[in-house]
C-alpha cells in the first residue's frame, strides 16, 4: 500500500506524511525501513515516546491540537508543528524553540470543516494574526502554509469544495503576507478516505494514516 501511494504522490510532487498515531513503534520502523522518514503524531506524549525510542532522523510532525504547557517537550526536536491555531500558541513555539537553539516550522491549522469539532482558525483570524506587532516580533517560528481537515462525509462535492477554500486561504495569506518567501508553500490536506481529491486540489503533504497501518490501536 505505501508503495503504491509513494508511487502516485511522487508523480504529483506532494509528501506523505505517514500518521502512526496509537500504532506501537515496532510498526513505524518498518516502514522506516521500507525508506519513510516522516511520521505524523497528534499527543505529546505519544511522540515524545516514540521519538526517543526510534532512529533520530526520523522527521516528526505534530498535526493533532497542542496545549502550550506541553510545547517545551517537542520543540528540541520537532519537524513541524501543523496545527498552530493561536497567537497564544506562536508564542510559546518561539520562546521555546529559541531555548533550543532552533527554528521551527509551522502549519496554520484552518477550520474547513462543517463538523464543529474541528479545531483551526479561519481567514479573518489568521489575517488579524499575521498582521500583528506580537507576531512580527517573533524570530525562531517559521510559517511555511495551512492545515485543514475535511468534513467526513461520501459527499465528494462538500469535501472537493472545502480543499478549494483552503487552497483559497493558502493564496490569499502568500499574496498578502508571504509574498518573495518560497518557505511558504504547503497545503496540507488529505487523508486515507479524501487524498485523492486532495491531490487534485493541489495539496503539497498528505496525511495517511489508516491506510498505511490498519485500525487505530490503543497505544
Ligand atoms: C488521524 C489524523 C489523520 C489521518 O487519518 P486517517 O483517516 O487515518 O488517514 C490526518 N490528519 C489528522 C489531523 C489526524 O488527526
Amino acid at each position: 500500500m505505501l508503495t503504491e501511494i509513494l508511487r502516485e504522490l511522487s508523480a504529483s510532487n506532494v509528501v506523505l506524511v505517514a500518521v502512526s498515531k496509537t500504532h506501537p513503534p515496532g510498526r513505524i520502523l518498518d516502514l522506516y525501513h521500507a525508506g519513510q522518514r516522516i511520521f505524523g503524531e497528534n499527543r505529546v506524549q505519544e511522540m515524545l515516546e516514540k521519538h526517543t525510542a526510534l532512529p533520530a532522523d526520523i522527521e516528526w510532525h505534530l498535526i493533532g491540537h497542542l496545549q502550550t504547557n506541553k510545547v517545551k517537550y517537542i520543540a528540541p526536536f520537532v519537524r513541524m508543528i501543523q496545527s498552530v491555531d493561536s497567537l497564544k500558541l506562536l508564542e510559546e513555539i518561539d520562546k521555546q524553540a529559541l531555548k533550543n537553539g532552533r527554528i521551527i516550522d509551522c502549519l496554520l491549522q484552518f477550520h474547513i470543516a462543517g463538523e464543529e469539532t474541528k479545531f483551526g482558525m479561519d481567514l479573518q483570524e489568521a489575517t488579524a494574526l499575521l498582521a500583528s506587532p506580537e507576531f512580527r516580533s517573533l524570530n525562531n517560528v517559521r510559517i511555511c502554509g495551512v492545515m485543514g481537515m475535511a468534513t467526513f462525509t461520501e459527499d465528494l462535492a462538500q469535501v472537493r469544495s472545502e480543499f478549494r477554500t483552503l487552497r483559497a486561504i493558502f493564496e490569499n495569506l502568500k499574496q498578502a503576507f508571504f509574498s518573495g518567501k518560497p518557505y511558504f508553500r504547503e497545503i496540507s490536506m488529505g487523508m486515507s478516505g479524501d487524498w485523492r481529491l486532495a491531490v487534485e486540489e493541489g495539496s503539497t503533504m498528505v496525511r495517511i494514516g489508516s491506510l498505511i497501518f490498519g485500525d487505530r490501536q490503543s497505544y
